[in-house]
């Protein structure tokens, strides 16, 4: 714990270094995880990919730091100062307010991560400065999740720890919202389809992202910008549909069906 009266710029560096930590730790367990898995379900996926690899992680640990530091100096503010709408206590407000949080940080996240993704694949300049790191990865695998440019990682790490002053959340349902972003960016980059195809070509399933639909980016670019929900993907028409490679077409799995 860091005293309170620590010099602002002392706390910010120490609880920053020790959110980067925590992050870092995240990325190894989750990753290593199905890393792992994909061995025992999908037997060399992953070889030759070993420099690709070694390449992923050492951007995702610099990531970490990125996405730690502002995350630790906002989670000092609020345990020493108060600062921010997140609260602990759970009569606080309704019970209804809990999931609906949930999804208004997993909409807010998914809304900033197309827009901005969409807008790196539409100027050269951007994709080449901020985004052509994360394709470097061909094919993904589990290790992509973080392997951002820096660039790229500090336009997804401010979002957060500003809708923290915007937004009320409990620190748990937060936690869910970290956890739900750890898994899925996980998943969705390890190369195999972890959800039964009955799940994907379901009506929730249409609306979610996969995989499989996310290993679409991977291979046209141009399309499938969505983190979370296929919503903005559909609704401006860049929805098409999901990876060949990873769950075979199905008449349902139709965009607009
Ligand atoms: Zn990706
Ligand atoms: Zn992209």
């Amino acid at each position: 714990m860091i005293p309170a009266d620590t010099p602002i710029w002392l706390a910010f560096l120490v609880a920053g270094a020790a959110m980067a930590v925590m992050v870092a730790l995240r990325y190894f367990m989750a990753s290593g995880l199905f890393a792992w898995m994909t061995r025992l379900v999908r037997p060399g996926l992953y070889s030759g990919q070993n420099q690709q690899i070694s390449m992923e992680i050492r951007y995702s640990l610099i990531a970490a730091l990125i996405y730690g530091a502002p995350a630790g100096a906002v989670f000092w503010l609020w345990n020493h100062h108060g600062f921010s709408l997140l609260y602990t206590d759970w009569g606080a407000y309704p019970l209804w307010y809990l999931p609906v949080s949930v999804f208004l940080y997993l909409f807010a996240q998914d809304s900033w991560f197309y827009w901005s993704h969409r807008a790196m694949h539409r100027y050269p300049v951007l994709f080449k400065l901020a985004h052509s790191v994360h394709h470097k990865s061909r094919p993904p695998t589990a290790w992509t999740a973080m392997s951002f440019h820096p660039l790229e990682s500090l336009s997804g790490a401010l979002l957060v720890p500003i809708l923290v002053f915007v937004v009320p959340i409990h620190l748990a349902m937060l936690g869910l919202v970290l956890g739900i972003a750890t898994i899925m960016g996980v998943v969705n980059h390890m190369g195999w389809e972890v959800l039964p195809s009955r799940f994907v070509h379901s009506t929730l399933g249409r609306w979610v992202i996969s995989a499989s639909h996310h290993e679409k980016h991977h291979e046209d670019y141009g399309c499938n910008f969505g983190l979370y929900f296929r919503f903005w993907d559909r609704v401006c028409g860049t929805d098409r549909g999901f990876s060949q490679r990873l769950v075979p077409d199905h008449p349902s799995a139709q965009v607009g069906v």
